[in-house]
């Protein structure tokens, strides 16, 4: 076997196909919206609003934009495995010198490919679904609450007890958790900000593995 045929048979044996692809954009669409809406429906409820909006649903249009994100996202990810299946395979013929590669020994070099495919994808999928995972649930939720606060700042947010729009002076948001490793992070980590300042603090997830959210408190 030859170094380029083996790594179109890489390819074509562990790619995801279409279908992979399909079903990874619905999983990832739902984990978004869910996630949207639990932060929506969590800030409703500590502003005391009604039950409408403590039993928010997101519109056909977040719905839409949600799918056509998560497609990108789903595409992305297919990407880069097939970067690091092509990045394996060229460092396992490296390894095993670029003649060596024209096999004679076809099954004990078979066995040295399939052992450096086995490790290169277990740590692959080790560390990316955690990432992407929590990427999509950290964005889902930051729209979440975006969209709350939006609704608060239009005056549509309505308070149980009183039947009024939402006083927004009551309330803040803030960042948590309140300790950051990342300079990003770190300057808005643990801080309350007023709910008329909402719109200045940064996107969250801010960074890979960024475990920072938004969280509306009473102030
Ligand atoms: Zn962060």
């Amino acid at each position: 076997m030859t170094a380029d045929e083996l790594h179109s048979l890489v390819l074509t044996s562990y790619t995801l196909t279409d279908e992979d692809i399909d079903t990874l954009t619905q999983a990832l669409a739902q984990g978004y919206l869910v996630s949207m809406m639990a932060a929506y429906r969590e800030g409703a409820s500590t502003v005391n609003a009604t039950k409408d909006a403590r039993e928010w649903e997101p519109s056909d249009k977040a719905v839409d934009e949600a799918m056509q994100w998560a497609s990108e996202q789903a595409k992305g990810i297919a990407h880069t495995y097939e970067d690091m299946l092509t990045r394996w395979v060229q460092q396992i013929v490296e390894e095993q010198g670029t003649e060596k590669a024209l096999w004679p020994k076809v099954s004990i070099e078979a066995q040295s490919v399939a052992a450096g495919l086995k490790a290169g994808i277990s740590a692959f999928m080790g560390w990316k679904p955690k990432q992407v995972a929590n990427a999509t649930c950290g964005s889902g939720a930051d729209d979440g609450t975006d969209a709350l606060v939006s609704d608060m700042q239009d005056g549509t947010v309505m308070d149980a007890s009183t039947n009024q729009a939402v006083d927004m002076t009551q309330y803040g948001v803030t960042v948590l958790p309140p300790e950051s490793s990342s300079d990003v992070c770190k300057t808005v980590a643990g801080l309350v900000f007023d709910l008329d300042q909402y719109d200045e603090i940064i996107d969250l997830p801010a960074h890979s593995n960024c475990p920072h959210y938004k969280k509306i408190i009473q102030i």
